[in-house]
């Protein structure tokens, strides 16, 4: 119950910048902050180092530059010309230029014409660079406006693309189906939204049970298939499933967030898996930063003791 709660308080405040970035203000100030743990920096000189470290560790990685829901096509536009220059310094870094974006950090809640271009910049720029551009999944409020959005582009004949679908959500088998018969590329999370019981599972063994369901239709039927959980059980079940089926680890890959479960990152890199991190990063850091903490009290305890480090001159744990 305490759980639910700081989890729905944490979403909710996700999206209330301006109140609680007070509390985190000093968040991104100094490299061994509880912020940093999660977030690869602010400005793409520091995104790229973090990259090195990554890539130099036996990982692969994607990087996000941090940004949703925009309120005007200038700040679009902007969030597209952001993302050409990193994938152009990433590239100039002799890095591999794999993307994720958010439809609405380019323009789908304004015009989904808008964005559709906007998408198309930037998987123009990612191909020049021989880079992927994964369109990530955020609410189910844009969810039909982001698979229309990649329907059109796969359709247009772009083939760097792919999609991400949430095991939470109950028609996510119904999506699943369609773009594996397309041949798109998907990447299965558990869903990191707060939604309704109408269209979500919302029990933690419901949404296991629609994910372990997920993973072996994409498994066995899917394209290249990515599976973003740090889920221990997940992963097991992932990995049994796989070598039931005869599907080489080369065929596949797990994904995980940057700061989180860096234990199971390791010992799947050490098992010979391709392990991907997300790397978040850029100044908008916030609403990202909050839904992470959300996810688990553990963190929340973490961020306050560190707070308090911060602010009595101790260094943060
Ligand atoms: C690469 C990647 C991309 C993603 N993209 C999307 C997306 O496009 N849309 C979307 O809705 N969601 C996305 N997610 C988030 C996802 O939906 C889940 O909210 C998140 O991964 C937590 O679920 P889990 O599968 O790790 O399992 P859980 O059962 O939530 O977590 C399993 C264990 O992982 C550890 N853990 C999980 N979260 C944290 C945390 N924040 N801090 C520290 N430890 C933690 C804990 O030990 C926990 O017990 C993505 C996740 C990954 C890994």
């Amino acid at each position: 119950m305490l759980n639910a709660l700081s989890r729905s308080l944490f979403l909710a405040l996700a999206r209330r910048p301006v109140l609680a970035s007070l509390l985190v203000r000093g968040g991104m100030r100094r490299p061994d902050s509880f912020v940093r743990r999660f977030v690869g920096g602010e400005t793409i000189a520091e995104l790229v180092s973090t990259l090195r470290e990554i890539d130099g560790q036996g990982f692969t990685h994607t990087f996000n530059h941090l940004g949703e829901h925009v309120q005007s096509a200038e700040a679009a536009r902007a969030a597209v010309r952001d993302y050409v220059d990193v994938i152009d310094a990433v590239a100039a870094a002799g890095m591999e230029c794999k993307v994720s974006v958010k439809l609405s950090q380019i323009g789908l809640e304004l015009d989904r014409g808008l964005c559709l271009e906007h998408l198309r910049q930037i998987l123009v720029a990612a191909d020049r660079r021989n880079g992927f551009v994964r369109v990530d999944m955020e609410g189910s409020r844009v969810l039909d406006d982001t698979l229309d959005v990649f329907d059109t582009v796969w359709g247009e004949g772009h083939r760097n693309v792919g999609v991400v679908l949430q095991a939470y959500l109950r028609r996510t088998e119904a999506d699943l189906r369609r773009v594996i018969e397309r041949g798109g590329r998907v990447r299965l999370c558990k869903g990191a939204y707060n939604e309704p019981s109408t269209i979500a599972f919302r029990s933690r063994e419901d949404v296991d049970a629609a994910f372990i369901r997920l993973m072996r239709l994409l498994l066995s039927e899917g394209t290249r298939p990515a599976i973003a959980t740090h889920d221990p059980h997940m992963i097991d079940a992932t990995r049994t499933f796989a070598h039931e089926r005869g599907v080489a680890p080369r065929d596949f890959e797990f994904q995980m967030l940057y700061g989180v479960r860096r234990d199971l990152q390791e010992a799947l890199r050490d098992e010979g898996y391709t392990v991907r991190i997300y790397v978040p990063f850029g100044p908008e850091w916030y609403p990202y930063f909050m839904r992470r903490l959300a996810e688990r009290p553990e963190n929340v305890r973490f961020l306050v003791r560190s707070l308090i480090d911060e602010y009595v001159g101790r260094p943060a744990r």
